[in-house]
């Protein structure tokens, strides 16, 4: 009797995540020998929020990472790789990551330095004066084109502050990714299709380079960074450079950000850097493309680079747990 409920709990539980439901006596016995392998390709923040997930469920995961454990969301004790304030609304995020690293309070303010002076950014109001002297070189250096209207209207209005979220800080990634990672197998190496991998594949790598661009290559924007210590203070935690003549776009101050040292990060556009998707009609059809044959591999796409769309650092980790969710 006791056994039979035990049952029932368990076809109810399959039912709830929309598993076909198999009445099997054994189900208990079955379902501790269901362990599955996993070949995670990619260690940047999708890559090992879905393997801790899949880990902590006792399944068998690898991490393939071809560069840097932890993707862009790099850190030293003095500054991050490319600049990352973590910003939502969602408190059950801000928890998921509380428990696995620190978060520096830190609300982040932002200057554009334009013609020989400072402007609050956003601004109070965008005039088109101010829209064009703000946004269309920053837009034209790191996009190489003029800023849409949408663009115009993403600008949200803030009380000076860069983000309105209800949650911000500066995110322990040196904390966030060893904790995040532990007891997992990473191997340091570049994945391709030409690789056999053991298990499921998921891949969170580029999904151009991944088949070696079979199609053509997908079309990305980016940028290249340098630190240098500094005496001189930013009067904000960035500043960005939309003139023309000034070959970088954005100066962070990272001593602002509770880094020790008094660094400053200095970001370049840099067309070889796969960061920002550049999703159109044209390079949609080409993802397509590539996402009809991993779908026919079975191979599962998530982060920034396997579904080609920007995600921030809180919808990154929302799309990550949702892929390990249907997995399982
Ligand atoms: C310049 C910049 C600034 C940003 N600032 C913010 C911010 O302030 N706040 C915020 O919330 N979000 C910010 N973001 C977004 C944030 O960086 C992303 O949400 C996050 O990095 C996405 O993680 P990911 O794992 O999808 O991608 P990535 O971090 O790119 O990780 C992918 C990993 O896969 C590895 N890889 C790729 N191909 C292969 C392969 N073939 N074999 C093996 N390994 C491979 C890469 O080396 C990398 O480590 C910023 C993004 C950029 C580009």
């Amino acid at each position: 009797m006791i056994e039979k409920e035990g049952l029932k709990t368990e076809i109810i539980s399959l039912f709830l995540n929309n598993l076909p439901i198999v009445f099997n006596p054994n189900l208990s016995q079955r379902k501790e020998t269901m362990k599955r392998t996993f070949s995670i390709i990619g260690a940047g923040l999708a890559g090992c929020v879905i393997a801790r997930k899949l880990a902590d469920e006792g399944h068998k995961v690898v991490l393939y990472e071809k560069e840097h454990i932890g993707g862009l969301c790099r850190d030293n004790e003095n500054y991050q790789e490319f600049t990352h304030i973590f910003h939502t609304n969602k408190k059950e995020i801000y928890e998921y990551i509380k428990q696995y690293a620190e978060i520096r309070p830190y609300i982040h303010f932002v200057m554009s330095y334009t013609n020989g002076r400072y402007y609050l950014f956003p601004p109070e109001q965008m005039t088109d004066e101010l829209f064009n002297r703000l946004m269309v070189g920053y837009s034209l250096k790191m996009w190489g084109d003029l800023p849409s209207e949408e663009a115009r209207n993403r600008i949200k209005h803030t009380n000076g502050s860069y983000f309105n979220d209800i949650y911000q800080g500066i995110i322990n990634f040196r904390q966030l990714f060893s904790n995040l990672t532990k007891n997992i197998t990473i191997i340091k190496n570049k994945i391709g299709c030409y690789h056999l991998l053991d298990g499921e594949i998921i891949l969170t790598g580029a999904i151009d380079e991944y088949f070696d661009y079979c199609f053509g290559n997908l079309p990305y924007a980016g940028m290249k960074s340098t630190h240098c210590k500094s005496e001189t203070r930013l009067p904000v935690g960035a500043i960005h450079f939309p003139d023309m003549n000034d070959p970088y776009v954005r100066m962070i101050d990272y001593d602002k950000y509770g880094y020790k040292g008094g660094y400053i990060g200095i970001e370049f556009p840099d067309k070889s850097a796969k960061h920002y998707p550049v999703r159109n009609e044209l390079s949609m059809k080409l993802y397509n493309k590539y996402k009809k044959i991993a779908d026919k591999e079975g191979i599962i796409l998530a982060g920034r680079l396997g579904t080609f769309s920007y995600f921030d650092i809180d919808t990154t980790i929302i799309n990550a747990l949702e892929v390990a969710k249907c997995i399982l």
